[in-house]
């Protein structure tokens, strides 16, 4: 879907949408350099709206980022906050943003300020045009070109080769209706990969482009590892074609090993092929014996879906006892809160 193109569904244009409470929700990790100029220039941003929180979401960090956002809390009410017990990842912290936003709609802000925030009103009258999701998509984006190459990529190879649907370029900027995103944080998905999850459940999304600027401090918190594995959780958790594309190269290599044994036998080709195809075939086992333990993995988290992807241990909100590390035991109230919220 791009820019320019209509709401789809049965009520597209007709949704009725609700008082434009927000949820800010900032995810942090170590981000001690930038965290109080986050603060402030979301805050300023949020002075046009009437009814907004601040929500961040502390994903272990170990620099202090966690202090000062208590004392955000502790000078303004509207500041709300939870730790995780441990680095869980930034989608485990987006998620539990998404569950514990009490406004019908949160935006998703970096603590970097890469997207800045004032980009948030442009979101906010896409949204109004009736959807669900609006994905900023970065224009003139300012990261090294590793990371937009490898973004180019796996949206290519997710798109083109496999057919996973995604909202092209889409960030992690984006302005989101929040039961729709509760729906995504809840889903029993192996994956909860928000972009290609987002379509699959029908929400009315879109993209806007909007503007980008280098990290105001602190480091990216990236490495190639992660995001090779972030690519791989969305080529297996979305698509089974490359299973099958596998089992396919299995029986080409088997009927090529046949010719080759029958050949080898009838005394036209030596022991130099017969060694080569040996290695082909042995090859091509493991990569399928690799792929098939990946998806796996991936029915293993659905079993495992019990066990939570976080586990909250300091908030100034209630929070659900099966998130809490410390259960009642903790200062802060333990409930269940969603079926309470928007
Ligand atoms: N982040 C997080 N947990 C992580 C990694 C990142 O909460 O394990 C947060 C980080 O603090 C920042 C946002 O996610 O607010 C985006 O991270 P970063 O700027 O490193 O990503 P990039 O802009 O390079 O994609
Ligand atoms: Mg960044």
């Amino acid at each position: 879907m791009s820019d320019t193109m209509p709401p789809t569904g049965a009520h597209a244009g007709t949704v009725r949408m609700p008082p434009l409470g927000i949820t800010a929700m900032i995810p942090c990790y170590n981000e001690i350099d930038c965290v109080e100029r986050a603060y402030q220039e979301i805050r300023a941003e949020l002075e046009r709206y009437e009814d907004v929180e601040l929500l961040f979401i502390d994903d272990g960090s170990t620099d202090g980022t966690l202090d000062a956002i208590k004392r955000f809390a502790a000078a303004e009410p509207r500041v709300k906050y939870l730790s995780f017990a441990r680095n869980f990842g930034l989608e485990a912290a987006f998620s539990a943003g998404f569950k514990y936003a009490s406004k019908p709609w949160t935006v998703q802000f970096d603590a970097d300020l890469q997207s800045p925030p004032h980009e948030l009103h442009r979101l906010v009258e896409k949204a109004l045009e009736g959807y669900d999701v609006v994905f900023a998509v970065r224009e003139n984006r300012q990261d090294r070109w590793y990371r937009r190459l490898g973004t180019w990529a796996h949206q290519m190879i997710a798109q083109r080769w496999l057919g996973i649907e995604l909202p092209t370029g889409a960030s992690v900027f984006r302005l989101v209706r929040t039961s729709v995103a509760r729906k995504v944080a809840d889903s029993r998905l192996s994956t909860p990969y928000f972009i290609a999850t987002i379509p699959l459940i029908g929400a009315r999304y879109t993209t806007l482009r909007t503007t980008h600027r280098p990290r105001v401090g602190g480091t990216g918190k990236w490495n190639l590892r992660k995001l090779f594995s972030h690519a791989i959780e969305l080529f297996v958790g979305f698509s089974f074609r490359p299973l099958t594309w596998l089992i396919g190269l299995a029986g080409a290599v088997v009927a090529g090993s046949v010719a080759i044994l029958a050949l080898a036998l009838s005394g036209q080709i030596g022991l130099y092929l017969i060694g080569v195809a040996s290695l082909v075939t042995a090859l091509v086992t493991l990569v399928l014996l690799a792929l098939v333990a990946r998806y796996l993995v991936r029915v293993m988290r659905v079993q495992a879906i019990s066990v939570p992807r976080y586990q909250i241990r300091e908030a100034n909100i209630p929070i659900r006892a099966d998130e809490a590390l410390y259960g009642y035991e903790t200062p802060f109230v333990v409930a269940e809160v969603w079926e309470n919220a928007s």
